[in-house]
């Protein structure tokens, strides 16, 4: 699968053409998904040349981030009331043992329906 990746270009990295070196030099074939003023690029890396650019685009001082495409969330506003684990059709979401809420994002599809439910504001989209 073609992973995500959120890229902040800051520090050294600003001011210098990165990524175009980084697609002469790897010779990936980069997709560009999001981009904004910040330095906040949002990519996606094909399987075959991940290792590579992401050393490269590291190495040049590229803050690099694997983007998972699932629900954010906060612990600390959390109150284990269980609501999303009755809501969530796939079970991201369960009570252990100890009724403290568990998360298991690889399950996490984000289809949104716990996000609005939470009596917290636990829950969030991604926010790039
Ligand atoms: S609905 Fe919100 S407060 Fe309740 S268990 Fe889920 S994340 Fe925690
Ligand atoms: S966004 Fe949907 S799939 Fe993801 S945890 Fe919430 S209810 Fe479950």
């Amino acid at each position: 699968m073609t992973k995500k990746y959120l890229l902040k270009f800051g520090g050294r990295a600003l001011g210098k053409p990165v990524l175009a070196d980084c697609v002469l030099k790897t010779k990936a074939r980069i997709n560009i998904l999001k981009a904004d003023a910040e330095g906040n690029m949002l990519v996606k890396i094909p399987k075959s040349s991940e290792e590579k650019v992401l050393r490269f685009l590291r190495d040049e001082g590229v803050d690099v981030t694997e983007q998972k495409n699932v629900v954010e969330y906060d612990r600390e506003r959390c109150i284990d009331c269980g609501l999303c684990t009755s809501l969530c059709p796939t079970g991201a979401f369960s009570l252990d043992a100890e009724s403290t809420l568990v998360y298991n994002e690889d399950k996490c599809v984000l289809c949104g329906l716990c996000i609005d439910a939470c009596p917290r504001r636990a829950l969030s989209k991604p926010k790039f």
